[in-house]
């Protein structure tokens, strides 16, 4: 097998969820593939770090000549709920439904001593920065339903500066091992219709 071919595999294969098979199989497709389909692909490879950017309120992503995303610049979304997901997935996750026109804050992961996240390594001094500076009446904690998301929760709820607010869970609608990102649609809007 020619080396460059090798190399190719070897970088595909560095990639989660692939196997050496399915790497050597892309691999191929790429070979054989339309020459201006593997300039896109190369061009959009090239562009990903360099064009996208953290959206600076809710930390989800955003175009780089834009500080703000398109969902927190947004004058049609409902301003008085907070949804705090755990990552960037949960969040267009939810998106994809397009019934629920809150707002967000992504947390960047759940609190973890065991894998060593601490509640500092995550967006919660920012989560209630926004939360002291803004009118919310509701925040959902819409974390995945691990002991991770019990330690979150009540991070959030023992230090959040307004105790007055609301804060609801996705109601128990799905196996822990559930996930946001991997939940049906009428499973995960039901989670988020009966929030308690
Ligand atoms: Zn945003």
């Amino acid at each position: 097998m020619p080396e460059t071919l090798k190399r190719l595999i070897d970088i595909i294969s560095f990639l989660p969820w692939i196997w050496e098979k399915s790497a050597t199989k892309l691999a191929f497709f790429l070979l054989k593939s339309n020459p201006n389909y593997l300039k896109n692909f190369w061009k959009s490879l090239d562009n990903i770090q360099a064009e996208i950017k953290e959206c600076e309120v809710c930390f989800g992503y955003t175009d780089k000549d834009n500080n703000v995303c398109e969902i927190c610049c947004s004058n049609s979304r409902d301003n008085s709920i907070l949804c705090v997901v755990e990552d960037y997935l949960d969040m267009v996750s939810i998106e994809k439904l397009h019934i629920f026109k809150w707002k967000y804050h992504i947390l960047g992961g759940s609190i973890s001593p065991i894998n060593w996240v601490l509640a500092s390594d995550l967006k919660f001094n920012e989560l209630f920065t926004k939360i002291k500076n803004e009118k919310f009446w509701e925040i959902i904690i819409a974390t995945n339903p691990n002991i991770e998301w019990e330690a979150t929760t009540m991070y959030i709820k023992e230090n959040i500066p307004d105790k007055n607010i609301k804060i609801t869970r996705l109601s128990k609608w799905l196996p822990n091992s559930g996930y946001i990102e991997y939940a049906d649609e009428i499973t995960l809007i039901n989670a988020f219709k009966w929030r308690n």
